[in-house]
Order: structure tokens, then C-alpha cells, then sequence
């Protein structure tokens, strides 16, 4: 039986409105979607599943009577569904189990935000394109390459399906305020980084990203769901991404002058590695139509951005004297 019992500050969020219920909110991304809309004066109501506890409802969005309980009870005005299985090679070795969170429990909430008149916005990811033909425009044919893409591409189809006032955000590799580095594929670098000995290190110099920050991701969908909810005409498939195109290696390399750490040790990979779970080449995002309709936002420059990010990961914290101050 799911226990949604709430933390004495969510209890308080539920005296007044407008009130989001934020899924996957223990994770990368839905954290900094909290902090966003708690910060706008809207009240919050998170959930998690491992790590909800004490923080957030525990709801295990892949039973359909949980997420129909949840709904009914709390009454959001709106979803912004973050959860998801989002590492593909994961999804490679997990399939079912992604596919019934990213797919399954996608639909499900999509047909009870439906019921219960919620606006829905889902978090997507520029692995529903192949990457061979940059920039895609929100109308550009998807053609995932892996098994992740497909099951995001597929959660898309069933929030259209059941619920045509759906906003859908795609976005590319995240990066933001970590509980440990290896929680982003952009922070995880910074181990690497670090490990400046007689050794060299190779990193993928070959597939083109733009590493986009939560904090960002997390205002855009702010400003998307209040708009929608003033104008319905707000809706449908939406881009936003950082602006910096960068590879893996160029990343670390930004965090090591960060931080005035040397970076010798790391050498660009040129040669595309022997093929494990396929990934686009360049899926960069055109950002257009957030843009024309002035719902994007400033960015911070990559440098500085990843720096705060990795600030408590530093080990010798003489750094903050020499670099930043
Ligand atoms: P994340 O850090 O891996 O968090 C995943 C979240 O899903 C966690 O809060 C987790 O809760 C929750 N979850 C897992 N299984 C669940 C279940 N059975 N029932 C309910 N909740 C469950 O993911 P993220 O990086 O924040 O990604 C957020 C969204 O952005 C996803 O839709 C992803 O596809 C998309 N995206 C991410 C990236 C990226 O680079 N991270 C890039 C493009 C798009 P517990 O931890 O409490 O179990």
C-alpha cells in the first residue's frame, strides 16, 4: 500500500496555491525544479521513490493505482514529470524496467493529469534525434538511436495521446548541483580531471554536446507553465539547451582552468570508440521557439557555471583563495 504521508513543509504547501507536484524531485534535475517554483511562490509537492524520504512522498510511479491516488489526492494544478530511467546504458541492460518508468508510468500520469485537468509538462531529451543532421527544430522527424531514446520518444506520444494541452521539453546532458559527482555525466569528468599523474587519460573528443545547466532548465519550465496556464495555445514540443558546444574532453578541460588545475594529462580522443550503446553525433537543439516567444533564459557561461557546481568536490580547498577571490 503506497504511504504518501507529507513533511511538516509540504503540509504547510497544501493550505494555499498554485501547487506543482514535482516527479523524480530527489533527482539532478528535479531538485533544482523544486527550488525554482518554491522560490516563485508556488507550493511543492515532490516525490521521489529511493531516496524520498524525509524529504519528499514516496510514490512508485510505475503502479498506476499509486499515481492515480497521488493525483486525487493532491490535486496539482500542475505536473512537471522529471523521473526517468535516463541512462542509456542502463535502459540497454534494464529494458523492461526503464520502459515501464519511462513509458508506462508516463502514460499513466498523462491520463490522470487528463482526469484531473492538471497541465503536464515532460521532461524529453535530444536523444529522440540521431544526430546526424544539426540543428533539429521541434517539428524535425526523431529518429532515436538507442533504446533510452525511443522509451523518452514513446512517453512523448502517450502525453500527446492523453493529454493534447501537454507541454514537452526536450533538453541535452544536464549539469547542476550534485549530491556526488558521478550523478551527472558532465560532473563525472571531473574525476578525471583530478587524476593529473604520470598517467594520461583519454576522453571522447568525437560526439558534440552542449551541457546545459538545471538551475536554467528548471526556470524554463517555470516560465512555460505559468505562461500555459494563462494561454492555452501554450503547448506542444519545446527546445532548450546550454549554447556552448563542447565534447567531453573540452569539458574537463574548461573544469581543470577552473580551477587552475593542469591538464596535461588528458588527451582528445579523435577516433570514435568501438560502438556500446549508441549515441547521436550532434542532436544540438534549436531553440527557437522558447526564444520567439520569450520564454527562455539567460545562461551563464559554461566556465563559471561548472565551477560552482564543483566547488565541494575540490579536495584542496586552497583553490577558492587563488582562483576566485
Ligand atoms: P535522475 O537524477 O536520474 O533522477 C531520476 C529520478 O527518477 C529520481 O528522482 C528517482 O527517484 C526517480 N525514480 C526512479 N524510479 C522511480 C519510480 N519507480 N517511481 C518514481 N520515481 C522514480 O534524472 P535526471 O538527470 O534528473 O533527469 C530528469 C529528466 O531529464 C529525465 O526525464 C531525463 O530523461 C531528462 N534528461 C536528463 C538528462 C541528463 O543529462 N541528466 C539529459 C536529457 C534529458 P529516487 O532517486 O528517489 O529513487
Amino acid at each position: 500500500m503506497p504511504d504518501f504521508r507529507i513533511s511538516g513543509s509540504q503540509e504547510e504547501a497544501l493550505v494555499q496555491g498554485p501547487r506543482v507536484l514535482v516527479t523524480g524531485a530527489t533527482g539532478l534535475l528535479g531538485r533544482a525544479v523544486c527550488s525554482e517554483f518554491q522560490t516563485g511562490g508556488w507550493m511543492v509537492i515532490g516525490t521521489g521513490y529511493r531516496r524520498a524520504r524525509p524529504r519528499f512522498l514516496r510514490c512508485d510511479l510505475t503502479d498506476e493505482d499509486a499515481v492515480r491516488r497521488l493525483l486525487h489526492e493532491y490535486k496539482p494544478d500542475v505536473i512537471v514529470h522529471c523521473a526517468a530511467e535516463r541512462r542509456p546504458d542502463v535502459v540497454e541492460r534494464h529494458t523492461e524496467a526503464a520502459v515501464s518508468l519511462n513509458v508506462h508510468a508516463t502514460s499513466t500520469l498523462a491520463k490522470e493529469a487528463g482526469v484531473c485537468g492538471a497541465l503536464l509538462l515532460y521532461i524529453s531529451t535530444d536523444y529522440v534525434f540521431d544526430g546526424r543532421n544539426p540543428p533539429y527544430g521541434e517539428d524535425d522527424s526523431p529518429n532515436p538511436l538507442n533504446v533510452y531514446g525511443r522509451s523518452k520518444l514513446e512517453g512523448e506520444r502517450e502525453v500527446q495521446r492523453h493529454c493534447p494541452g501537454a507541454l514537452i521539453l526536450r533538453v541535452p546532458v544536464l549539469f547542476g548541483e550534485v549530491e556526488s559527482v558521478t550523478e551527472s555525466a558532465v560532473t563525472a569528468l571531473w574525476l578525471t580531471v583530478l587524476e593529473a599523474t604520470e598517467e594520461s587519460y583519454t576522453l571522447d573528443h568525437c560526439l558534440q554536446r552542449f551541457p546545459t545547466n538545471t538551475r536554467d532548465v528548471a526556470a524554463v519550465c517555470r516560465k512555460l507553465a505559468e505562461r500555459a496556464r494563462q494561454d492555452p495555445s501554450i503547448r506542444g514540443v519545446f527546445h532548450f539547451s546550454g549554447k556552448e558546444q563542447m565534447t567531453k574532453y573540452e569539458m574537463a578541460v574548461a573544469m581543470a582552468q577552473a580551477f587552475n588545475l593542469p591538464s596535461n594529462h588528458l588527451i582528445p580522443m579523435t577516433e570514435q570508440p568501438p560502438p556500446s550503446t549508441p549515441r547521436p553525433m550532434n542532436s544540438q537543439l534549436n531553440c527557437s521557439r522558447l526564444e520567439l516567444l520569450n520564454l527562455s533564459v539567460e545562461q551563464r557561461p559554461f566556465a563559471s557555471a561548472i565551477g560552482d557546481c564543483l566547488w565541494p568536490f575540490t579536495p584542496d580547498k586552497r583553490w577558492r583563495q587563488t582562483v576566485f577571490h
